[in-house]
């Protein structure tokens, strides 16, 4: 932790680093508000799919989202269960959306759709894309 004796530019907050705030360095190696370091590292970083298992889990909700547009429940063995329906139709849902999700995000929607292989077909081996 340090002061500013000569002015490193503009914080990641976007509120410029004055004389006499506290700075830190971040993981970028770039200045920021001691008080903006933390609020940053906590904020999730959304992402796009990084191997095949991924971009089949993200394709496969999609998909059995799309067979139960009205949250119907598990009818003929198609679309999510009862208890998966809103999480799956969320994430379906941010998924479409292309901002991507989070590394939680992406482990939770691979286990949701390694538990609906038999909708959307089995896991592919994993590569990296
Ligand atoms: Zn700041």
């Amino acid at each position: 932790m340090s002061f500013v004796s000569r002015l490193p530019g503009t914080c990641v907050c976007g509120n410029a680093i004055n004389a006499g705030d506290l700075i830190e360095r971040n993981a970028m190696g770039k200045y920021v508000h001691a008080a903006c370091l933390s609020v940053q590292s906590l904020r999730p970083v959304y992402r796009i799919a990084k191997d095949t298992v991924e971009e089949w889990a993200a394709a496969g909700l999609v998909r059995v989202a799309g067979l139960d547009p009205d949250h119907a429940r598990e009818l003929n063995g198609v679309g999510f269960s009862r208890y998966d329906g809103d999480f799956g139709h969320d994430m379906a849902e941010k998924i479409l959306a292309e901002n991507g999700l989070t590394d939680k995000m992406w482990a939770a929607v691979v286990k949701l759709a390694t538990k609906y292989q038999r909708q959307i077909g089995p896991k592919p081996t994993l590569i990296a894309v």
